[in-house]
C-alpha cells in the first residue's frame, strides 16, 4: 500500500505556506500563496484549492488529506476561525468544510501553534516523549501542548496561550490589552523595545547597535550578540528569563519531558538557551524542572507540516 500523504495549509495573516508530508513528517513539497484576507474566504478557498493542486501536480499524486492551521482562536471542532485579529474577514466562515469540499477529501482545522506543536512532537521529537509544549516565537508567543501523546486543546480549542501567561503581573503592555504577559517580554516588539530602551537608558554605553540605521529587529540584535555585544547580550537574556519563568510556571502545571522553542526568532536560540536552563536549575521544584528537556527547534515551517500531520492522525 502507498504511504499516506497529507496536505498542510498554514494560513498566516500575509501568507500562506502549502506543504505535503509523509507520516513520519518528512517534507515533501512546499509552496507558499498570498492570502489577501481583504479579498475574502471564498476567492482564499479558490486560491488555497488551486494551489495545493499545482502543489500536488508537480509532487506527481495527490494528498489524502487535507490540513488547516490558522492564526488565531480556531475553533477546531466546527472547523473555523472564531477570533482572529490578523484574518477578520474569515472570523466564522467555515473555512475546512469549503477546502474540504473543494478538495473532495477529508480535511482538519487546528490553531497554528497547536499544528506548529504536533509537527514538533513527530519530527523534533520522533513521537519519544509523552509530554511536551511547544512556544512558537515569532511576532507574538503562541503555544501548543502535546500531554500523554495526543494533542491538547482545552475545552474550546483556546488551550496553549503560553503568549499571554503573566511572567511579570502589572509589568509590560502586551498587544493584548493587559500587562507583564511572556509574549510582552520575549515577542518580536518586545525585543526590540528592550534594546532600545537599554540603548537609551545609557547613552554612555558602547553597543554595535547604535550604529545600524532604522528600526532595529531581533535577527540584528541577534548577529550584535553574537559577535559579542555585551548591550545586545542583555537583551536576549532577559529575553531567556522571561522564557525560563514561563517554562517554571509549565512544568509546574503539566510536569513536562520536553518544552520545544521553535518560531524565527528561535533561531537566536543559543543566545537565551542557558538562561532558561539556569531558570530551572534555580528552581526549588527539582525533580519536574530537572526532567524537562529545553530543545530550540530546527524545522523551518512546522505550522504548515503539522496541519499536514494532522489531517492524517487517525488515519494512521
Ligand atoms: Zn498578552
Amino acid at each position: 500500500m502507498k504511504r499516506a500523504v497529507g496536505i498542510g495549509v498554514d494560513i498566516g495573516g500575509t501568507f500562506t505556506k502549502i506543504a505535503a508530508v509523509d507520516p513520519r513528517g518528512r517534507l515533501l513539497a512546499l509552496s507558499e500563496v498570498p492570502t489577501d484576507p481583504q479579498k475574502g474566504p471564498k476567492a482564499f478557498i479558490v486560491r488555497a484549492a488551486e494551489a495545493v493542486r499545482s502543489l500536488e501536480h508537480a509532487l506527481g499524486r495527490k494528498g489524502d488529506a487535507v490540513g488547516i492551521g490558522a492564526a488565531g482562536d480556531v475553533d477546531s471542532a466546527g472547523g473555523r476561525l472564531r477570533f482572529a485579529p490578523n484574518l477578520r474577514p474569515f472570523e466564522e466562515f467555515p473555512l475546512r468544510d469549503a477546502l474540504s469540499r473543494a478538495l473532495r477529501r477529508p480535511a482538519t482545522m487546528h490553531n497554528d501553534a497547536n499544528s506548529a506543536a504536533w509537527g514538533g512532537f513527530v519530527i523534533e521529537l520522533k513521537r519519544g516523549v509523552r509530554n511536551m509544549a511547544a512556544i512558537t516565537m515569532g511576532t507574538g508567543i503562541g503555544g501548543g501542548l502535546v500531554l500523554d501523546g495526543r494533542l491538547y486543546e482545552g475545552s474550546t480549542g483556546s488551550a496553549g496561550e503560553i503568549g499571554h501567561m503573566k511572567v511579570f503581573p502589572g509589568g509590560e503592555r502586551c498587544g493584548c490589552g493587559s500587562k507583564g504577559c511572556l509574549e510582552a517580554y520575549a515577542g518580536r516588539h518586545a525585543i526590540v523595545r528592550a534594546a532600545e530602551r537599554l540603548l537609551a537608558e545609557q547613552p554612555g554605553r558602547k553597543s554595535r547597535l547604535r550604529a545600524l540605521p532604522g528600526k532595529l529587529d531581533p535577527r540584528e540584535i541577534a548577529e550584535a550578540a553574537s559577535a559579542g555585544d555585551a548591550l545586545a547580550r542583555e537583551v536576549w537574556r532577559g529575553v531567556g528569563h522571561a522564557l525560563g519563568l514561563g517554562v517554571i510556571d509549565l512544568v509546574l502545571l503539566l510536569n513536562l519531558d520536553a518544552v520545544l522553542i521553535v518560531g524565527g526568532v528561535a533561531r537566536a536560540g543559543a543566545l537565551f538557551l542557558g538562561e532558561i536552563e539556569r531558570a530551572l536549575r534555580e528552581s526549588p521544584f527539582r525533580t519536574p524542572c530537572g526532567r524537562v528537556r529545553v530543545r530550540i527547534g530546527r524545522t523551518d515551517n512546522l505550522g504548515a507540516l503539522g496541519a499536514g500531520l494532522l489531517s492524517l492522525e487517525g488515519r494512521r
